[in-house]
């Protein structure tokens, strides 16, 4: 059970919990910060906190991150994002900070205790994610460490640590918003710059081949490809929240509330959600970068526009975020129907031998072969660009619902595919983007009509109403084309370097 009474530190006491208390009795070793989910030297209250607790007890501290073999069906699209963004990272970490970046292959639960084991540390910090997988690692990571090891647990992904917001499950984002905008003046501060360490790790660590890691994950999991349009790692990040060519603060935020909604334009989006879930860049650096753009250009920021666009995104990025991971916490059956509020589950169960229009297989899902050219579509951009837009998202998950035998199915297929394709899945946002579209979760119940019983229902004439259906599905075969060709071209110049020798 953890506690919430960590040693002082540069980090405030609310952000860490302390998985294990060590016993004290031999002399202190170094300090190892396993990372997970936040992949950044950049605003990392975990990275702050592994180097503080190692200057304040004069220990070496290194990063070591875990590749595992399999997680959560992880292809070549999403390890190849976060391996080019690890390897950018190892860069960064050792040459500034002086700080070394071990890398393991396979399982944490054996690799993590090993570590720390040989290298005598005392001290295990890692970071935090909802997601049972972890969790259910973490247990044995502390089960498998020697008694003298302590273990903390930094949340360095919410603006307010996810068990300090509230400590239960929270019905809606209303329940939350107010507990949340209470505690932003505590936690939405400015980051302290992270310290040198003092002292030098004393072992070395074997060099890490990372063109040959890379090139076995995108072998591996070639069905689904890497996509050239998002570059990894957090300059990359740092360019599309605040970049002067197309950062979304700097050009794009002030269209943002009337245009989010529209599929036809995903750059009225912040793009962020690659970032956000690598833990490229932190949430709370978003959200300090809007704050700061209502003063970086006065006079052309404060139209109304532009403070709206500002309040707008923090919703999205704070409260819905961080709902999302009050679920995950708190909601063991995060992922299936049996995580659904009592109204919702009843209603869905009324409605469960209704008669469909069309039942459709996974695989026809898969391969877009509904009859509905806009749920195709969809489908489409998700497979072939790795990133749906947040409206269709919504259509997506609940045609699925109409479509299969029963909301079980759909939330399995809905899941699966998402995590599958999107370049932002395997995400507690995916999951309660499923949960919400499928199982009314964060919702209220509507109109009861078939098949959709009391959840929110969404039609294809209602996306007429609200935006050019026909551009959109233009748009996606014009992204399909284009990716088809540029992989044919890779292909082509693949096999003429190989025939030059
Ligand atoms: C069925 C379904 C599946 C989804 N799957 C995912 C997923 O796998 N990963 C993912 O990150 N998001 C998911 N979402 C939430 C949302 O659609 C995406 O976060 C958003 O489209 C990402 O694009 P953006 O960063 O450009 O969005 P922006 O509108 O610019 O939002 C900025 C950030 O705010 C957060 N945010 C925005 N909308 C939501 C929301 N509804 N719930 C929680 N946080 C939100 C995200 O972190 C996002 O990156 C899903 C939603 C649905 C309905």
């Amino acid at each position: 059970m953890a506690s919430l009474t960590p040693p002082s530190t540069a980090v405030q006491p609310g952000r860490i919990r302390v998985l294990k208390q060590g016993s004290l009795d031999k002399k202190r070793g170094p300090v190892v910060y396993w990372m997970f989910r936040d992949q950044r030297v950049r605003d990392n209250w975990a990275l702050i906190h592994a180097v503080d607790q190692a200057n304040k007890n004069n220990v070496p501290v290194a990063v070591a991150f875990n590749l595992f073999d399999q997680f959560l069906g992880a292809k070549a699209r999403q390890l190849g994002f976060m391996l080019r963004g690890l390897r950018l990272l190892q860069r960064n970490i050792e040459e500034t900070f002086q700080i070394l970046f071990f890398l393991f292959q396979g399982e944490a639960e054996d690799n993590i205790p090993n570590f720390v084991r040989e290298c005598g540390a005392s001290l295990l910090v890692t970071d935090f994610s909802p997601l049972r997988e972890i969790r259910r690692c973490k247990d044995k990571i502390c089960n498998r460490v020697s008694d003298s090891v302590t273990i903390h647990e930094v949340d360095a992904h919410n603006v307010v640590p996810v068990w300090v917001a509230s400590e239960k499950l929270e019905y809606s984002a209303k329940t939350l918003r107010g507990k949340i905008n209470k505690l932003l003046p505590e936690y939405l501060i400015d980051y302290p710059m992270l310290e040198q360490p003092i002292e030098k790790w004393t072992g070395t660590r074997q060099s890490i081949d990372w063109d040959s890691i890379i090139a076995a994950v995108l072998r591996k999991g070639a069905e689904v490809p890497e996509i050239g349009w998002c570059e990894s790692g957090e300059d990359a990040a740092m360019e599309v929240l605040k970049g002067s060519k197309d950062g979304f603060l700097t050009k794009r935020l002030k269209n943002y509330p009337t245009d989010r909604n529209n599929p036809l334009k995903p750059r009225a989006l912040s793009g962020l959600s690659p970032y956000l879930h690598f833990g490229q860049i932190s949430a709370q650096r978003c959200a300090l970068e809007a704050r700061k753009a209502r003063k970086l250009c006065p006079e052309l920021l404060y139209l109304p526009a532009t403070l709206k666009a500002i309040d707008t995104f923090l919703e999205e990025l704070i409260v819905r975020r961080e709902l999302a991971d009050n679920f995950c916490f708190y909601q063991p059956n995060y992922d299936s129907l049996k995580g659904a509020w009592e109204w919702a589950r009843k209603s869905l169960k009324d409605h469960a031998s209704d008669k469909r229009e069309h039942i459709y297989t996974k695989e026809q899902f898969e391969k877009a072969q509904t009859a509905d050219p806009l749920w195709n579509a969809s489908q489409m951009e998700m497979v072939y660009n790795g990133k749906m837009h947040g409206f269709m998202r919504m259509y997506w998950a609940k045609k699925i619902l109409e479509w299969t035998t029963g909301p079980e199915e759909a939330l399995a297929i809905a899941i699966y595919l998402n995590d599958k394709y999107e370049i932002d899945g395997r995400d507690p946002n995916g999951y309660v983007g499923c949960m919400w579209s499928i199982c009314g979760v964060h919702d209220q119940g509507w109109k009861e009509r078939p098949v959709f019983g009391k959840i929110r229902y969404m039609n294809y004439s209602g996306c007429k109403r609200k935006f050019d259906v026909d551009g959109y599905i233009a748009y996606v075969k014009r992204i399909v084309g284009g990716t088809k060709k540029r992989r044919a071209d890779s292909l082509v110049s693949g096999k003429e370097k190989e025939l030059c020798g």
